[in-house]
């Protein structure tokens, strides 16, 4: 039997970017230690008093089918948050709680997209996104930004793909790059979505990690917040990966489509996930800033080191858990340097082409190693790079 032809096209039949990082497990995997800067995933675990309220809450028997679009209580605190954070009044009946941020990207575009509507997506990208689209049953349309305008999307190459597109699909602060929109690109794309009937679909899964500035949620521009879909999770803010708890926020009417499909996909997430989740928000700003805190803090051991060379350049890096180096002087792709940075030195790094072709000649840093292993990888990244020019 022949499988459907959207699954078995879901990645596109292009490579998949990912050999560096395949090639440092199986080196893990025969012995070999290697220093991994690939993975966007915090060092540090859920903390236990989350853990804690999760089994509190499984004990207590919230261990059934739980409300599909989530219980009350989180529907309430994600609106809460959203309000304070953003600006914008937002209630429980545009939240609807989805098993993380990815299947929350997933419905939005079920959501916003018909089969066969184009769905722009910008470049360099989380992996996950062209494969999402197409999962969608949408034409995933990539609009490439520029490394000489440090990766902040130009609203002119938006629009030139954007007759006829059904939704265009933003992340800030953003994965690979690390870059937090500025108010003029986001106003700019404002633009282009109002102009052309858009929906907005707005990754802000990083949005409690900014070092620089602060995070804009579009949905907050006039007129943005009836044609936006943001994406949220407590995957990054809370270190609550595993736990599979993340939103789509947006209007109630197609909040309320969300929930049918919810009930015919997911049905929901567990009910102690949520409790757990209501919990770790109730623990408020404070709380979600120790959890970015080590990011702050390598991000400044990383621009130190970096300011102390020549060879790699750092993309002006805002926000999220991310660095992307340049290493274009080195006259490498990234998949070569990072290739040979992994058999030389035994350091994974991706190569920003894991991300599409604008991130080309970049390498994406994951922070998310102790502070002095950190600094050392970099050192010897930075070093092996002079070596080479
Ligand atoms: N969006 C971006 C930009 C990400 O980097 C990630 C995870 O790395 C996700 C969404 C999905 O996160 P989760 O499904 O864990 O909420």
């Amino acid at each position: 039997m022949q499988a459907s032809k959207r699954i078995e096209n879901l990645l596109g039949g292009g490579s998949d970017g990912w050999d560096v990082f395949n090639k440092a497990r199986a080196m893990i995997a025969s012995g070999i230690p290697v220093t991994e800067l690939t993975i966007g995933e915090h060092d540090i675990r859920t903390a236990a008093p989350i853990l804690q309220e999760m089994h509190r809450s499984a004990i207590d028997g919230h261990t059934g089918y739980a409300s599909i679009p989530g219980v009350a209580a989180l529907r309430d605190a994600v609106a809460a948050r959203v309000s304070t954070m953003t600006g914008v009044p937002t209630a429980r009946e545009n939240v609807m709680i989805t098993p993380g941020g990815q299947s929350a990207l997933f419905a939005a575009h079920i959501a916003a997209c018909d089969p066969g509507d184009r769905a722009l997506y910008l470049d360099p990208y989380y992996a996950t996104y062209p494969g999402t689209l197409r999962g969608a049953s949408a034409e995933p349309v990539r609009v490439e930004t520029r490394a000489e305008d440090a990766f902040q999307p130009r609203a002119e190459d938006i629009a030139a793909h954007a007759e006829g597109a059904a939704s265009l699909l933003i992340n800030t602060p953003n994965n690979p790059t690390g870059v937090v929109y500025s108010k003029r690109t986001l106003e700019g794309i404002a633009q282009v979505c109002r102009d052309h009937d858009l929906w907005l679909i707005s990754d802000e899964v990083y949005d409690s990690q900014v070092w620089e500035g602060e995070h804009l949620s579009p949905r907050a521009l006039p007129g943005m917040a009836e044609r936006t879909l943001v994406v949220g999770s407590m995957s990054k803010s809370h270190a609550m990966t595993g736990s599979r708890c993340g939103w789509v926020i947006g209007p109630a009417d197609v909040i309320g489509h969300l929930i049918n499909l919810g009930t015919h996909t997911t049905y929901g997430v567990p009910g102690f996930i949520q409790d757990a989740a209501v919990f770790a928000l109730g623990q408020g700003p404070g709380f979600e800033a120790e959890i970015a805190e080590p990011f702050r803090r390598r991000r400044a051991l990383a621009q130190k080191v970096l300011a102390a060379q020549n060879a790699v350049a750092l993309v002006p890096s805002q926000g999220a858990m991310y660095l992307m180096l340049d290493v274009r002087s080195t006259g490498m792709s990234g998949e070569d340097f990072a290739l040979a940075l992994l058999e030389k030195h035994h350091i994974a790094v991706m190569p920003g082409e894991s991300f599409g072709q604008a991130a080309a000649g970049h390498l994406r840093v994951a922070m998310t190693i102790e502070d002095r292993a950190f600094e050392g990888a970099l050192r010897t990244l930075c070093a092996f790079a002079e070596s080479l020019i």
